[in-house]
């Protein structure tokens, strides 16, 4: 008897959550976005360990996932990297070939919904609230087409990650990687998350991670069994934000548009706005 499979795409992976058909807000990340896209531009070194670096800084940029099983990672001292993996195949970087790539990608996000807040060349957020009717169908199996979309045309591979909020979107989005695509929910969020280090909530460095261990906050199970009124006693708004994200409660609303052009040209809009003007590409 052959596995299941998609009826809509024929894939045989099949993603299931008990909240799948009314989840709308989506993080897309490429997966080891430089390494992938050089791998698909030289079929040569597509099987090897490949390393992104040597250029002015002495950094790793990005490495595939086949030198990550050597414990390569991006930022990591080129010398320390080729210790580890002596045999990968370093390729220097070609900054305006991924920007080009990254344009690619984002102007099949427009596709999908006007409400698009890029983090990065290679990571959005997108919301796809109201977009049913559009696409003829749930955000979760729109996201998935985008992803084969984008294999099949861009020739890069992408991960979803599928939640109620921004913060769990992201998180949803790097529990799959590769060609990932998961679905989490607050009450997944919480237990995920419960053996993580405070540090892995955003906007907590390493200064506020000392300070919380220091008051015996050091993973995020201890900020989900603290009180949230002694929280914002002892840190204020931070306080509740940090009580709040433990929890998976993001209520961040701004959206920032996307104005072309160089990555850093956006600016916040209303969500409103955004449906008022829409974007003619
Ligand atoms: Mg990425």
């Amino acid at each position: 008897m052959s596995a299941p499979r998609c009826a809509e795409c024929g894939s045989p992976r099949l993603v299931r959550h008990r909240v799948l058909n009314s989840l709308t807000l989506a993080h897309i990340d490429c997966d080891a976005f430089y390494a992938t896209v050089e791998k698909r531009d030289n079929p040569d070194i597509a099987d090897k360990p490949v390393i992104i670096g040597g250029g002015k800084r002495g950094v790793v940029s990005a490495a595939c996932y086949i030198s990550r099983t050597y414990g390569v990672r991006s930022a990591m001292p080129m010398f320390k990297a080729l210790a580890l993996c002596p045999h990968a195949v370093v390729v220097r970087p070609d900054m305006a070939k991924y920007v080009r790539v990254g344009r690619e990608v984002r102007q099949a996000m427009l596709t999908l919904t006007p409400l698009i807040e890029p983090l990065s060349i290679d990571e959005a957020f997108l919301d796809l609230s109201g977009t049913e009717r559009l696409h003829g169908t749930i955000a979760a199996k729109t996201l998935a087409k985008f992803a084969s979309t984008v294999q099949r045309n861009v020739g890069i591979t992408v991960s979803v990650g599928l939640s109620v909020n921004k913060f769990l979107a992201k998180i949803a989005s790097d529990l799959d990687k590769p060609r990932g695509f998961a679905a989490i929910d607050q009450e997944d969020a919480r237990t995920l998350m419960a053996d993580r280090p405070v540090g892995f909530i955003y906007g907590v460095g390493p200064a506020s991670q000392e300070k919380l261990s220091q008051h015996g906050f050091r993973t995020i199970k201890d900020l989900q069994r603290a009180d949230e009124v002694e929280l914002m006693k002892q840190y204020g708004p931070e306080g509740r934000r940090l009580w709040r994200l433990a929890r998976g409660i993001d209520d961040r609303k701004g959206w920032r548009r996307f104005f072309g052009g160089s990555a850093k040209k956006y600016r916040p809009v209303s969500r409103a706005a955004i449906f008022r003007d829409r974007p003619s590409r």
